[in-house]
């Protein structure tokens, strides 16, 4: 079995980036969190900035559920990652504060399904309990197919945890796999499941339609 990392229970949140309102996280208008952290190191993540562990946004969980709470218009919360459940402790109190007032939940795990629930640790089973969907398992390159629905990798799974949504929500064609956002005060977010072709398309419209021109990020992991 896989060992699982759990971190020690914290009480702030350090998260990556988080996008008011995408499309293309799971069913309907969702906000995202992207939690900063993983120990699992994939090779072809799409989220290599996410993996390390140092500080990137620290926060109080209820206080980013407030923000999220206030955008208008969205069905749910998605926390993509990095590894949300190496953060469980406080993934748990944002997802628990969002659905007291009505918000669904989908979480996407590097973890498997079948691990998460043979851990016992009272911070994972909590944060299992808030999951209305979960996407689980890590990205395996050579397993990788563009095809799937709110996955990278054939390996990777969708579980609904709760009643909230039909799986047929999975036979929905009409749903995107890849959108672009600018966002004031970060930079360029290209978030779903996009393929090179999906990011020349994405930088010529903006190139046109705003005059933005893409630059390769000189971040480093
Ligand atoms: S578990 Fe997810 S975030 Fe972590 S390295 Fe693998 S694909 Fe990337």
């Amino acid at each position: 079995m896989t060992k699982l990392n759990h971190k020690k229970s914290c009480s702030l949140l350090n998260i990556h980036a988080v996008i008011p309102v995408s499309c293309v996280n799971g069913p309907g208008a969702r906000a995202v969190v992207w939690t900063q952290g993983c120990s699992q190191q994939c090779p072809g993540c799409s989220n290599p900035l996410t993996h390390s562990h140092n500080p990137k946004i620290l926060i109080d969980p209820e206080e980013l559920a407030r923000y999220i709470l206030a955008i208008p218009g969205i069905e749910g919360l998605t926390v993509s990652g990095g590894e949300p459940f190496e953060q469980a402790s406080a993934v748990s109190r944002l997802c628990h504060a969002v659905r007291k007032d009505s918000l669904s939940v989908m979480v996407f795990t590097g973890w498997t399904y079948e691990n998460i629930c043979q851990c016992h640790t009272r911070a994972v089973r909590n944060l299992l309990q808030q999951i209305d969907i979960l996407v689980d398992g890590p990205f395996i390159q050579n397993l990788a197919d563009k095809s799937l629905l709110w996955r990278g990798s054939r390996n990777q799974q969708i579980w609904f945890l709760t009643n909230r949504y039909d799986p047929d929500v999975l036979q929905d064609n009409t749903q995107s796999q890849v959108e672009g956002q600018l966002v004031s005060e970060v930079p360029l977010q290209i978030t779903g499941f996009p393929e090179e072709a999906d990011i020349v398309v994405l930088a010529h419209r903006l190139s046109v339609e705003s005059g933005v021109i893409l630059e390769p990020s000189s971040e480093n992991n």
